[in-house]
Formats: structure tokens, sequence, C-alpha cells
């Protein structure tokens, strides 16, 4: 019989696990150390909190924010961060999904003994995901779903006086957000989705501490600690862009194992030409949340969705798009117009 493997870190105890990030043979403490040190060797080295900080931790009951919970509430008490955490759960509304996550978020704020806050679309916008989805169908969902949320987190986090938002973002996901704006051609994004904290620009500021943790070892560091997630996939997400950037990348990484962090890398040490011309942030005319354009993302989302026109802020810009971004007042006239090339176009994919 082959003889046990012993944890190459301390020598004395059989490895429970082989490192996905380092090939490493690590028995299950020393595993759990190296996953708390190198998260606190991140914050420290990025500078991601002050002390007296009230930081809101993006609670959604899976994996990442449930392991990032609990990880900043130990190290926060290790190290004396001086850290004020606080867990803020955004509810989209959707049924099967959104109620039962939030389950495990009430679980884990018991077992954390830090306070919970939620914000729900439904009392922000007045639509909760369900009816969106029922209002444009299969695709786009996340579209809404994605630009609603980020507000709905920087609303909520305001709201309870926080300095920062933590989310629970790690390197799998930078990887995916790197590859998904570099297909897509979103400059300003690519530019901004692989910094560890973002925000000077007048947001409130917010820091991915696990950005540099491999999605399987937050599963294992999870399970190693027996916490309590939620792990069901969203009704919506199979729908997702972002789904195929997953699948491009799963499938890299078979070949070459380091493509996460080859990723993650890239998209830090991209440079921006200085002739390419990046949007200037403003405020919205109508919510006053930050954007580059007189309405945001999100009031524009809105805006079709109340006109019954919910493809308005989707796809190629129409005159009425147009009208509302120059913060122009709509003419009837280009509703007419929106409505019909709406209609036509509903038209042609029946009638080809
Ligand atoms: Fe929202 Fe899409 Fe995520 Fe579902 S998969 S929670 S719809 S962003
Ligand atoms: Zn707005």
């Amino acid at each position: 019989m082959p003889a046990p493997v012993l944890c190459s870190s301390c020598g004395a105890q059989r490895a429970a696990l082989r490192r996905p990030k380092t090939g490493q043979a690590l028995c299950r403490e020393c595993f759990v150390a190296a996953f708390e040190t190198e998260v606190h060797n991140t914050i420290v080295a990025a500078q991601l909190f002050q002390p007296g900080e009230t930081v809101a931790i993006g609670a959604s009951g899976g994996k990442d924010s449930t392991v990032l919970a609990h990880v900043l509430r130990l190290l926060n008490e290790r190290h004396g961060y001086g850290l004020h955490l606080l867990l803020l759960s955004v509810d989209e509304g959707i049924a099967r999904y959104r109620d039962d996550s939030l389950a495990a978020v009430h679980r884990n704020r018991g077992r954390l003994d830090l306070p919970l806050h939620i914000i729900t679309y439904q009392e922000l916008y007045g639509w909760s995901m369900d009816r969106i989805a029922r209002h444009i169908g299969p695709k786009n969902n996340c579209t809404f779903c994605g630009v609603f949320r980020r507000q709905a987190l920087d609303r909520g986090a305001a709201l309870l006086g926080a300095d920062k938002i933590a989310t629970g973002h790690n390197a799998d996901d930078v990887a995916e957000t790197v590859l998904m704006n570099f297909l897509r051609g979103d400059v300003g994004r690519l530019r901004r989705c692989a910094e560890i904290l973002t925000g000077s620009e007048g947001a409130l500021p917010r820091c991915k501490p696990l950005k540099h943790a491999y999605e399987k070892e937050i599963v294992l560091y999870a399970y190693f600690q027996g916490l309590d997630y939620f792990s069901t996939e969203c009704v919506y997400a199979p729908n997702a862009y972002r789904g195929h950037a997953r699948t491009l990348l799963k499938d890299l990484e078979a070949t070459r194992s380091s493509a996460v962090a080859d990723l993650v890398h890239s998209g830090e040490r991209l440079a921006v030409r200085g002739d390419i011309r990046m949007p200037t942030q403003g405020t919205c005319q109508r919510c006053s949340y930050l954007s580059s354009q007189p309405l945001c993302k999100a009031c524009l989302l809105l805006e079709g969705l109340n006109r019954g026109l919910p493809r308005l802020a989707i796809g190629k810009p129409s005159r009425l798009q147009k009208a509302l971004l120059n913060g122009e007042k709509p003419q009837d006239n280009l509703q007419g117009e929106e409505d019909s090339r709406q209609s036509s176009r509903h038209l042609r994919t029946i009638d080809f």
C-alpha cells in the first residue's frame, strides 16, 4: 500500500487535499490557515480597510459572500482591524431562488452575530425581478438585475451609514468579467473590473477581499468550516452571457491550470491608450446616482419598464432613448415612433 501523503506544510498530518491554486498537498488545518492568511495578506497589501470604518458585506446567502462574512469577522477579531461589520442583502424578488438564499443569510446572521439589513427591488424600483422577467421574456434579465443590484447595494449601504462595501467576488468571477468585457469591447469596464478597490470617483468604495481566492478553494474552505450556504443557481442564469464566459474559462482552465490567475493578471495590467475617450462621471438628473449620461442606466431601464417598452435601454439606441439620454423631454411623436419600432421588430420576428 502506498504511504499516505503528508501535509507539505506541517509534515505531521495526512494531506486532505491538493490545493487547486498551488498544487500543494495540505492537511485540513494548514489549508484553512493558508486560506485565511492569504485573505489577510490581500487586505493588508491593498489597504482595503481603515480602522473605525463601517463595512457593509454584500450577503447573498451563496458560498462566496458566506465565506467572506465568516473570514472578515474572524480576521477583524484576530488582527484587530477595528471594523464595524454588517450584512446587507438585496432581495431581487426571485421566487424559488432569492427567498431560499435569504433564509441562509438569516441563519448566518445568527451564527455571525452581525446586524442584517435587506433592501428589495420592489421597494426601490416598484418592480420585482419575477415581474420584470414576465414583462421582458427570457432574455436580458441579468441586464436589469445587474444594474439594479449595483444601485441597490449602494443605496442600502448609504442608508446604513457604511463607509465601504465588501463583495464576495472571487478570482474566477474577476477572470470571467475580464473575459466578458474583452469580448464586448467594453473598455471602460475592462479597466475597472480587475481593480480590488473601486469607487474613487464619488461612489461608495467597493472592495473584493476574495479577489485572489479560487472558487474551488472557497468551496473547500466553506466545507471544512461547516458553513451554511445556498448553492442553487438563479432561475434566470441559463440565459446569462456570463455563463458562456464561465464555460470558456473552464475549458481554458482544463488545458492551462493558471488561466484564472492569468486573466486576473491581464485585467490588472491592461492599459488603455491615452487617446481613447473614457466616459466622464456625472450624476443622474432623475435619481442623483453616478452616471456618465444625463440619465443613469437604472433610470433608463425603469423608464422602459414603466412605459411598457422594456427594450428601450437595451441594444441599439432608439431616438426615444437618445432624447431621454440627452435630457430632453420626449415628444409624443417620438414615443409613437418607438412604439412602432418595437411592434415592427416584433412583427419581423414572426413574419419572416
Ligand atoms: Fe439577477 Fe441574473 Fe444573477 Fe439571476 S442570474 S440573480 S437574474 S443577475
Ligand atoms: Zn438615475
